[in-house]
């Protein structure tokens, strides 16, 4: 039948229909696709310039796995020098495989990787923290904690190995709940930060880019499956009770009706963005390159945040 053949070859063997635009594809195409729509991201975007170093957030995980593979097309090209950093958070029976896998992603490619836990650097784990908390019905969220020092390492390693971009994974899901979640809690000033390229006035936060910003979560995995990579497909056990997880089921259930609906999230927002951004980001500069009093990191208040949350948390350990 000529309506199940792929679009582009012909072939007879199609791994995926694309609802959003009528495409039906071969393993082959399909990858090549994916590949090719990433790269045309990164040139149109202009989120790498020949002689990058580029870090990449590697988790292990399908998202992070897939974007060091597509990178490494411009490293074997010669154009963006690249390396891997994946934080053990301390979260049991969830971390482990993943640090495992991007150990062996980053050997077979020849990609110099850094591992750092938070034990070591901050002496808690997630789990530690959660278990401590257990009792308390107003406790922060573990993504909470969780995020604000990942945030720290990610940018202290960049730093470290003077990276000039650091790359994370985000897919079309994420980006289409972030700018979600952040409306609904009326979260503008966070809203407008959210984009391909992220870049601080302070220059001791490196540019963040997020390549894989216009590919759909499920692609990312039908990349990895049909390419053959191994990765991790578990989820985190605290990413259940998320606000982000509400969002993405509401998000996935509209898409089935309608294929289109994250893209036009991502693309309304892109178009409204420049407004938001001159009515709200000139609001909110505090003190925008200040320097923490106790660790000496970039913050806007005297003390940064992962400090204010070390002292509490330290305090809760204790007890
Ligand atoms: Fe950390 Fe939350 Fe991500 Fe789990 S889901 S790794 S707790 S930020
Ligand atoms: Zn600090």
């Amino acid at each position: 039948m000529t309506n199940k053949v792929c679009t582009q070859c012909g072939y007879e063997h199609v791994v995926i229909h694309r609802k959003y635009n009528g495409q039906r594809l071969c393993s082959k195409c399909f990858k090549k696709s994916i590949e090719t729509k990433v790269l045309k991201t990164i040139k149109k975007q202009k989120l790498v310039t020949k002689g990058d170093k580029v870090l990449v957030g590697l988790s292990g995980g399908k998202d992070s796995v897939a974007l060091l593979k597509i990178l490494n097309i411009l490293k074997e090209k010669g154009i963006i020098e690249l390396e891997a950093v994946t934080i053990d958070e301390g979260i049991s029976g969830y971390r482990e495989e993943g640090i495992r896998i991007a150990k062996e992603t980053t050997k077979e490619l020849n990609v110099k990787h850094h591992i750092i836990t938070f034990e070591d650097k901050y002496g808690f784990t997630i789990d530690k923290i959660m278990k401590a908390e257990e009792d308390n019905p107003n406790h922060q969220h573990a993504c909470t904690y969780c995020g604000v020092f990942r945030r720290q390492v990610f940018n202290q390693v960049a730093r470290e190995i003077n990276a000039t971009k650091l790359a994370t994974g985000h897919n079309l899901d994420d980006e289409s709940q972030s700018i979600m979640m952040n409306y609904l809690e009326g979260n503008i000033n966070n809203m407008v930060r959210i984009g391909y390229k992220t870049s601080s006035s302070d220059k001791r936060f490196t540019p963040k880019i997020k390549p894989l910003r216009e590919i759909p979560e499920k692609e990312i995995g039908l990349y990895v499956l049909e390419s053959g990579f191994e990765v991790h497909f578990d989820g985190c056990p605290y990413a259940h009770e998320s606000f982000r997880m509400e969002i993405g089921d509401f998000i996935r259930e509209t898409t089935l009706k309608h294929p289109t609906i994250m893209y036009s999230i991502l693309n309304g927002f892109e178009k409204i963005k420049p407004s938001l951004k001159k009515d709200y980001i000139s609001q909110q500069i505090g003190k925008p390159n200040g320097t923490c009093e106790i660790c000496g990191e970039p913050a806007s208040q005297n003390i940064c945040k992962s400090c204010k949350f070390l002292k509490d948390i330290k305090s809760k350990l204790k007890n």
